[in-house]
């Protein structure tokens, strides 16, 4: 039987772990952290096909969301296929959302009246709605469970050996070296995440890739188990994902914020509300970029985002009970992914930016079944 040792217990780790399993390789995973603490457990949890463009990105989100839904099933992960609604309030934001609607006739979307947005978004904001945008593709699932319960559920079903708790701190093919302690495999994948100092940091230093800050709250249980329906997105969101710029409208719209809220699009800041099996509602987000992150989060930051959050939503417990940043790979270079071969035998895969709930499992069952690994014999 071919072994096989993955680095990193993020979504990325966990996708390439549950790829090569299937293979047929005995894989064995090292993670720095008892458990995994990186950006998989700080994200909305938004399996997020509507921010991917058509073609080869949007292909491997639905495979992705597929696979997280079978997985979701067999390891007993609370998930919730309950859809996306972007909120628009302008009629420049009703503009490209209609646009976007036409445009993508074959993902189904529907642009809703202000009144039907209420039926489907009990949580909406009425007042001054233009109307809405609902896609019934997007899924939430609760990262910190899902973090939690995949390696478990690898372990009983492929019998992965997790290692918590060992950094590795050198790579040279078949070994893996965690302090004096060494490692090996047939295959080594490298899925470290922000971390680009440690492993190959040749391979970073090219300025293709920095870290991405992202600041994030949650606000208590909603009472009566009230649910707020799909996630809810505002016009801001249009800045944010590739897929939206496909409307001819997008510019103006893109104009009409530099002029008015420059603050906004300054710190990258979009506002998203996505509620979990507890009824909290977890919210977010800002995007500041630099090679060192900056440790301190910025009031100022969370203030624009619960100002716009308030346009947007009429919430029965407004209450926040955490706060939070989360910090991943972004290449800068246009490219969704970083996937490369350093060595023979070591394959890396990072730098998913924003969307590696959406990509990660499409993703990896396409390096490990593409880059020619064989399969275990
Ligand atoms: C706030 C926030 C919100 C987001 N929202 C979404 C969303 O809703 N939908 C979506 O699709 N994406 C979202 N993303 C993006 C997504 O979370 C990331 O793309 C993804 O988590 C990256 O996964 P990763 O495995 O590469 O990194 P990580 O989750 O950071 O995992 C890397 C792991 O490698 C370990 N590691 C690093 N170096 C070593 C070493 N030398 N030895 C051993 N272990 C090591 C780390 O400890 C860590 O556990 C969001 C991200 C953030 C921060």
């Amino acid at each position: 039987m071919r072994s096989a040792i993955v680095i990193g217990a993020g979504i990325v780790g966990l996708a390439a772990t549950k790829a090569l399993a299937e293979k047929g390789y005995k894989v064995t995973v090292l993670e720095r952290s008892g458990k995994a603490v990186g950006a998989s457990i700080r994200n909305f949890g938004m399996v997020w096909p509507i921010g991917q463009p058509d073609g080869e990105l949007y292909e491997r989100a639905m495979r992705s969301k597929s696979i997280w839904q079978q997985v979701c099933m067999d390891a007993n992960i609370w998930h919730d296929p309950v859809g996306s609604i972007h909120l628009a309030y302008d009629q420049d934001e009703l503009n490209v959302l209609s646009e976007l609607a036409e445009k993508y006739q074959h993902r189904g979307y529907t642009i809703l009246s202000a009144d039907k947005t209420k039926i489907k978004s009990p949580a909406a904001n009425v007042n001054g709605l233009k109307g809405s945008l609902y896609s019934s593709t997007e899924i939430i699932v609760d990262p910190r469970e899902a973090l939690q319960k995949l390696p478990l559920w690898l372990t009983e079903k492929y019998k992965v050996q997790y290692i918590w708790g060992k950094a590795v701190t050198d790579v040279s093919y078949p070994s893996v070296y965690a302090g004096r302690d060494e490692f090996e495999a047939d295959v080594i994948f490298v899925c470290s995440g922000a971390d680009f100092q440690t492993l190959y940091p040749e391979i970073y230093a090219d300025g293709h890739v920095t870290s991405c800050k992202l600041q994030m709250m949650r606000m208590e249980a909603q009472p009566a188990n009230w649910r707020i329906g799909p996630a809810v997105c505002g016009g801001l969101s249009l800045m944010h994902y590739e897929s939206f710029r496909a409307a001819s409208s997008w510019q103006e719209l893109r104009k009409r914020y530099e002029r008015e809220l420059p603050e906004y699009l300054k710190f990258g800041i979009h506002v998203m509300a996505a509620q979990n099996q507890f009824g909290e509602i977890t919210i977010g987000d800002s995007h500041e970029y630099g090679a060192t992150v900056d440790p301190f989060d910025k009031q100022f930051i969370n203030d624009l985002i619960l100002d716009y959050l308030d346009k947007l939503v009429r919430l029965k417990n407004p209450r926040i009970i955490e706060s939070w940043n989360g910090v991943y790979a972004k290449l800068t270079n246009g490219d969704s992914e970083l996937v490369i071969s350093p060595e023979q035998g070591v394959t890396i895969i990072n730098g998913l930016g924003g969307a590696g709930m959406t990509l990660s499992f499409g993703l990896c069952e396409q390096v490990v079944s593409l880059t020619g690994i064989p399969n275990s014999k």
